[in-house]
């Protein structure tokens, strides 16, 4: 089974308790609750002859974003001594690039902010050149997270970037 699936059914982790990921500097470890996940994979690939896309190539059954909101009631201390103050604030946004692509790294990016605004804009990408965007399965995570938490809620209906 894949494991952005087995992710999506487990459901204790919707419930306050000990919890630990794994940050682009090691693992992260606080109290708290995951508010929501989505992700953009999806189970087939869109090349056919080839195991695996090309680079440059879009594939979801061979890269895919993975984005999780968690609320932080408490940081554990190994990862305060290791990360500073990096994780202090009461949203945790995990954008997370999964990638199958032989010699191809996961992109961990792990930010802590109190500001839902600022959770709004983790989640949005701004490339040279290009309109903000908030890409689908970061939209669909927002919306899903507006029904738990109100102050995101607020967030979201304020955005800038549609
Ligand atoms: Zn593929």
């Amino acid at each position: 089974m894949n494991e952005p699936t087995q992710a999506l059914q487990d459901t204790s982790r919707f419930r306050n308790g000990w919890i630990n990921i794994i940050g682009p500097r090691g693992p992260i470890t606080f109290k708290g609750k995951l508010l929501g996940e989505t992700t953009s994979f999806q189970d087939r690939h869109m090349h056919e002859g080839r195991r695996f896309a090309d680079r440059g190539q879009r594939c979801y059954g061979c890269r895919w974003s993975e984005y999780k909101i968690f609320i932080v009631t408490e940081l554990d201390q190994r990862t305060r001594v290791a990360y500073g103050t990096d994780y202090d604030g009461r949203y945790l946004v995990c954008s997370f690039g999964q990638t199958v692509v032989p010699h191809e790294d996961v992109y961990r990016r792990v930010d802590a902010t109190n500001s839902p605004a600022e959770v709004v804009e983790l989640l949005t990408t701004r490339k040279y050149g290009h309109k903000p965007n908030i890409t689908a399965a970061a939209a669909r995570l927002m919306a899903r997270v507006s029904d738990i938490d109100r102050d995101l809620q607020e967030a979201w209906d304020n955005r800038v970037v549609l």
